[in-house]
């Protein structure tokens, strides 16, 4: 989608940078900067925002060659409100956008060229039933063409609520083989309690369940073609027959909640659950807190974030997500590309706009110069 940014309180008026931002996009971006070969697939409207974004991830080194250009709806389109230095509000103008119409036709298309890693997240599937459908008929066939599948909860309240999204997600996992989160969202795919006012959760399916026939997706961003070409959708159902009764109660984002599960942490049990649900890599986004991350075979890391001085945090979460699937694409251990992640993610910080100043391979090292250094 494109995007507007203002530097002071929108009503106001004044002067509003055209640029643009979506999730999966940020994460290409990423990618491409760091030398992988990324696609973005989705839909754009046949009209000047639409060339805006195909343009700009053309000259990103994102391959665009399967998103679609939709003749009756527009582009969608979000506007970035510094409200004060240190917050930004978000406000969207994508009801009934050309995004919102991906299908599982641009799914296929997008994965047919073959790819090592499809990369979704949680907003696709919230933009309306073609786009759900999409993203689930997407991980599919991910999991069919040996394709991995990465999804990055990426919970939008006003988009859809805990429920809904909770139902939606649970038929995606069964093909996830990456699970990105922050802590508070672990229990919107583990059928954990949550946050107050989470009551109708669905517990998390056991392994090897789950995939309804109908399950109806919603789909997001890219996708990858060849090599290591990262994807990126999102979607799914819930309302599986066979919930293990367990899980039940599950956990909340605190480390301490004790939840019907016995032993663990809260975090440490919906980690549990989702290698139980068959996930083979879950990996938790802590804000300036940094990161953790767990293998289904026993490895576990944690890196602090690296420290920065905070312009602007937006798009943070999907940096630190190119730079952890750098690291997988590039076969570095679990700690590595863990650092990795943590190092993106401090440069899109560090950086005005969501992806603008995400780093190319020769900058990964920059972050440890000392604050003002000037590099000749
Ligand atoms: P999201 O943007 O999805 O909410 P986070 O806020 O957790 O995700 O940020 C993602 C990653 O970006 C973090 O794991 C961390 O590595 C990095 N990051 C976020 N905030 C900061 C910060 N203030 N300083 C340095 N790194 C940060």
């Amino acid at each position: 989608m494109a995007s507007l940014h203002g530097g002071g309180p929108l009503r106001l008026g004044g002067s509003l940078e055209l640029s643009m931002a979506g999730a999966e996009a940020n994460v290409a971006i990423g990618l491409a900067r760091l030398g992988h070969t990324a696609r973005w697939a989705g839909v754009v409207g046949d009209d000047e925002l639409g060339l805006l974004v195909l343009r700009t991830l053309r000259a990103e080194g994102v391959d665009v060659d399967t998103a679609r250009t939709d003749p009756d709806h527009p582009t969608g389109l979000l506007v970035q409100e510094r409200r004060v230095a240190t917050i930004t509000r978000v406000h969207y103008y994508r009801a009934g956008s050309a995004g919102s119409r991906l299908t599982s036709d641009d799914a296929t298309a997008a994965l047919a060229g073959g790819a090592r890693m499809l990369h979704v997240t949680g907003i696709t599937p919230a933009l309306g039933p073609d786009a759900a459908s999409a993203i689930a008929h997407a991980v599919r066939q991910a999991r069919e063409l040996g394709t991995r599948v990465c999804l990055d909860v990426n919970h939008r309240s006003r988009l859809w609520d805990r429920g809904t999204a909770s139902r939606a997600l649970a038929g995606l996992l069964p093909y996830v083989d990456v699970l990105v989160a922050s802590a508070d969202e672990l229990p919107l795919v583990t059928g954990g309690a949550g946050p107050a006012g989470d009551g109708d959760v669905p517990a998390l399916p056991a392994a090897g369940t789950g995939a309804d026939e109908d399950v109806p997706a919603l789909f997001a961003g890219g996708t990858g073609a060849d090599g290591d070409v990262p994807g990126l959708l999102a979607g799914g159902t819930g309302a599986d027959e066979d919930v293990p009764g367990l899980l039940a109660g599950g956990t909340g984002a605190d480390e301490d909640v004790p939840g019907l599960l016995a032993g663990g942490t809260g975090v440490d049990r919906d980690v549990a659950a989702l290698f139980a649900a068959g996930i083979s890599e879950v990996v938790v986004k802590r804000g300036a807190a940094g990161a953790e991350a767990w293998t289904a075979d026993g490895g576990h890391a944690t890196s602090g974030a690296v420290p920065v001085r905070a312009v602007n945090t937006v798009g943070a979460g999907d940096a630190f997500v190119a730079g952890y699937l750098s690291g997988l694409l590039d076969g570095l251990p679990l700690g590595e590309r863990l650092l990795r992640g943590v190092t993106v993610g401090a440069f899109a910080v560090a950086s005005d706009g969501d992806w603008h100043g995400l780093p190319n391979r020769a900058e990964l090292s920059l972050l440890a110069l000392d604050e003002g250094e000037t590099v000749r």
